[in-house]
C-alpha cells in the first residue's frame, strides 16, 4: 500500500467548523482547510468557545490530521496606510485567533496586491504589516503561510523570490511558511507539467526558503495556459497541467508529510472533491 501525505480538500464550515470535520471525514480526507470566517466579509460574530471546542472534538475523534485555514481574500497587506492596511491587519490578527482557538496548524495568506507602488515597495509593506501582527499574536496560534500566487494585475507572490523576499524583510521571518498551488504556479510560468520543471521547483524552494517552510501544498489543475497568469482553479485532469504533475507531487519523498488540499470545483451535483480525491489517490497508486 501506497503511504499518501495528508490529503484532502478545502470544506465548507457552514453550521459552525465542527460540521466541516463532518464533511471531511464522509470524503475519506487525512487534512482539511476550512474558513474560520467568511472569507469575503471584514467583520464576523466572535468565535464561541463551545463551537471551537466541538471542533476540537471532532476533530479528534475523526483521525484526521493536519487542518488549516485559509484567511479572507479582502485582506491585503501591502495596501497604503489607512483604512484598508488597518482593516487589513486587524482581521487577521482576528482569524489568527480563531486558527489557535481550534487548534488549527496554519493560516493561508496571499501575500497581497501594490496595487501600482511597485513590487518592492508592496513587498516591504507586507512585511512590516506581518510584523505589526504577529507582535501581538502568541505564540501557540497556527503558523502563518504565504501562497504563491497566478501574479494577475498588481498581486504579489508569483515568484518564489518575492516570498523570500518577505521572509527575509519580515522580523518575524522566522514564523513564517509558504503554501504552493499547483494552479497558481502553472499559470505564474513554473513548467510544474515537466518531471525537470518538478524537480528545479524543489530545489529553488529548498535553496530560497527551505522545504521546513512548505506548510501546505493546494492540489489545483488550471483551466488557463502555463504563464496565463489566471487565478481560474479546474478539476483534476481537466485543465492544461495533466495529471503527472500531481502524481509526481504525490509520490514524492520529500513531500510525505505536507498536507494537499483540493481547492477545485465542486460541480452541479457536489461530489467534485470526491471525484477528485479518488483521481489523486488511483494516481497514486492508493486508489
Ligand atoms: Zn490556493
Amino acid at each position: 500500500m501506497v503511504e499518501l501525505p495528508p490529503l484532502g480538500a478545502h470544506v465548507s464550515a457552514a453550521g459552525g467548523p465542527a460540521a466541516a470535520v463532518g464533511r471531511g471525514a464522509a470524503l475519506r480526507c487525512t487534512a482539511l482547510q476550512i474558513f474560520v470566517k467568511s472569507p469575503s466579509q471584514w467583520r464576523a460574530r466572535p468565535l464561541a468557545e463551545a463551537e471551537a471546542r466541538a471542533f476540537r472534538e471532532a476533530r479528534a475523534a475523526s483521525g484526521i490530521g493536519p487542518v488549516v485555514a485559509h484567511a479572507a481574500y479582502l485582506i491585503n497587506l501591502a495596501a497604503a496606510p489607512g483604512e484598508t492596511l488597518e482593516r487589513s491587519r486587524a482581521a487577521l490578527a482576528d482569524e489568527l485567533g480563531r486558527g489557535a482557538a481550534l487548534g488549527l496548524d496554519a493560516l493561508v495568506l496571499h501575500p497581497g496586491a501594490h496595487l501600482g507602488a511597485g513590487v518592492e515597495a508592496g513587498l516591504a509593506r507586507v512585511a512590516a504589516s506581518l510584523d505589526a501582527v504577529l507582535a501581538g499574536v502568541p505564540a501557540g496560534a497556527p503558523r502563518l503561510l504565504l501562497e504563491v500566487t497566478a501574479g494577475q494585475g498588481s498581486v504579489l507572490g508569483a515568484r518564489l523570490e518575492e516570498l523570500e523576499r518577505i521572509v527575509a524583510l519580515a522580523a518575524s521571518g522566522e514564523r513564517l511558511g509558504v503554501c504552493l498551488d499547483t494552479c497558481h504556479l502553472f499559470a505564474a510560468g513554473y513548467p510544474i507539467d515537466e518531471e525537470a520543471g518538478h524537480e528545479a521547483l524543489l530545489a529553488e524552494l529548498e535553496r530560497r526558503l527551505g522545504l521546513a517552510r512548505l506548510g501546505a501544498i493546494h492540489l489545483n489543475d488550471s483551466t488557463g495556459p502555463r504563464g496565463g497568469r489566471r487565478d481560474r482553479h479546474a478539476n483534476i485532469g481537466e485543465g492544461q497541467i495533466g495529471t503527472a504533475a500531481f502524481r509526481r507531487l504525490l509520490l514524492d519523498r520529500r513531500l510525505r508529510k505536507v498536507p494537499m488540499l483540493l481547492e477545485t470545483p465542486l460541480g452541479d451535483d457536489g461530489e467534485g472533491h470526491a471525484r477528485d480525491l479518488a483521481t489523486l489517490r488511483r494516481l497514486a497508486g492508493a486508489g
